[in-house]
This record gives C-alpha cells, structure tokens and sequence, in this order.
C-alpha cells in the first residue's frame, strides 16, 4: 500500500538512497544513542536507525502512515512510535537525545523554536530543510541573511550546514533545493544576557525593521539618549542597524539597556 502524498503535510519523501545513507553517516550515531526522529514517513531513515541505535522514538503525525509503520518495524523492540504532532510532543522525560529530522518546510521554523525549548534534554539535532533556512541559520552579521532566527539558534547552538541535497532527491519533487544541517547544543548560550526576554525583545525588534536604524527601530523599548550612550559604550556608530550587531554587542545592548 502507498498512500498518496498529502503537500498539506509537507510529505516529500527522501528517496535517495546514497542520501539517506549519506544523512546517517554524518549523524554520527553510537549504540548507546536514543534518537526521536521526526516525521519518519515511509522509514526511510528509520531503518538505519533501528540498525545502529539503542532506541528510536519516532513521531509522525499522519494515522496512514503510521499504521504502515507499525506493521513494518513490528519485529524491532527499540521502536516506538507515537501518532502525534511534533509540536505537542513532550521532550521533558528524556536526556542526550539526538534529533533526526527531514521536516516539512512550512513548520520548520516553529519546530526549531520549539525543540530548542528542551535544549536541556538534546544533545545534537540533525535536519533536512530548505536551503535558504539553513542559510540564515549560520548567517553572522552583515550578510544579508542575518537575522532574528539567526541570533535566535546561534544563541543555544552550534549550527553547521553539512551537505546540500538537490530538489530531484524527493518525491514528489519539492520546488527547492535543501541542506542537511547539523544544530549542537550548547553547554551554555553563546552570550552572556542577563534578561532572555529584553535581549530578545531589542532583537526581535531591530530585524523587524531592518531598514531602519538602531536608535529609531527601538525607539519604544528605551529612550534615544539611553540607546545612544549604549552605542557609544560599545563603540558602535549611532547610525547601526539590527544586521550590523553580532550577538555579543546585542547582549552589552540589552546589558546597557536593562533596569
Ligand atoms: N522522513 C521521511 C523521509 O525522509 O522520507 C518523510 C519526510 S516528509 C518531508 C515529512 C514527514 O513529517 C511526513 O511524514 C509528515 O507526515 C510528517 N509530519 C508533518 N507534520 C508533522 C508534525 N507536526 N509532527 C510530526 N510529523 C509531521
């Protein structure tokens, strides 16, 4: 049985095998590794994983597919599936997890935000996904990708584009290319900050309007003197924009800036 495809799912399967064997090469798997693999599919990369881990928790959101993929790895005790949504999932319960993951594009970025909130509990998350997302997740400052989602992985994570996979690896065929990406957690963010919310806030803020510069884009989160003194501190010209700062002069900003 082949259940169709459904794009509402972002359901375009990797079937490229020099690629999935390529994916499981670089993810660096041990015996001891408990992986949760998100959106196994059809188990393409689930049966390596099953081959050279100590347990794969795999959550799929779509019932067909997870009735095929009951009946295909019944014979693997180091299986579990769980019929859900990746975005209700709790992480909590688990430690050293490694994330393996060939995401549909449309939620890929809620998922990163949303796995980094467990980054206590991950050790490393491995994904596939467009080409220009990863892109501007190892974006740094002064490119024209740099932005918040940069800062905000870069943040909690080491992240590192591994290999680029051509669109023709799928099918159905997606529209673009992809890459595969490796994301290591961090032992501690990159940056000290001593208020998440405000550092956050200033960048969310400054991208938001990038354009503009600093001083006038966060013009309602402190005021002008404040921020230009701030500048000054870090000697940074009072005409900056968001895709100027690297993430350590946006932590001596919300430094500056706070209380
Ligand atoms: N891993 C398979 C492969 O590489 O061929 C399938 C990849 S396909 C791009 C994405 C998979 O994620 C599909 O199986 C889809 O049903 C599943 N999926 C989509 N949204 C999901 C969600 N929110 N939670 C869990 N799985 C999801």
């Amino acid at each position: 049985m082949h259940p169709k495809p459904k794009k509402s799912l972002g359901q375009n399967f990797l079937v490229d095998k020099n690629i999935q064997e390529k994916i499981i090469a670089a993810c660096n798997l041990k015996k001891t590794d408990t992986v949760v693999e998100i959106g196994p599919g059809k188990g393409e990369i689930t049966k390596f994983l099953l081959a050279t881990v100590k347990k794969v928790v795999a959550v799929e959101i779509d019932r067909a597919l997870c009735e095929r993929l009951v009946e295909q790895f019944r014979p693997y005790p180091n299986f579990t599936l769980l019929h859900a949504d990746i975005l209700k999932t709790s992480l909590a319960h688990y430690k050293n997890l490694k994330i393996i993951a060939n995401i549909p594009y449309y939620i890929s970025t809620p998922i990163i935000t949303y796995l980094l909130q467990y980054r206590k509990q991950i050790k490393v998350i491995y994904l596939t996904m467009q080409k220009e997302l990863a892109g501007r997740l190892v974006a740094t400052a002064g490119t024209k990708a740099y932005g918040s989602f940069s800062c905000f992985t870069q943040f909690y994570t080491q992240p590192k584009i591994l290999f680029p996979i051509k669109n023709t690896s799928f099918w159905p065929k997606p529209k673009v290319d992809s890459s595969f990406v490796e994301l290591k957690i961090l032992k501690t963010p990159r940056v000290k900050v001593k208020d998440e919310e405000l550092f956050f806030r200033i960048i969310r803020r400054g991208f938001n309007q990038r354009r503009k510069v600093l001083t006038n884009s966060l013009a309602t989160i402190a005021p002008i003197k404040k921020l230009q003194g701030a500048l000054r501190g870090r000697n940074l010209s009072q005409t900056v924009r968001a895709e100027d700062l690297s993430l350590e002069d946006f932590a001596r900003l919300a430094g500056c800036l706070s209380g």
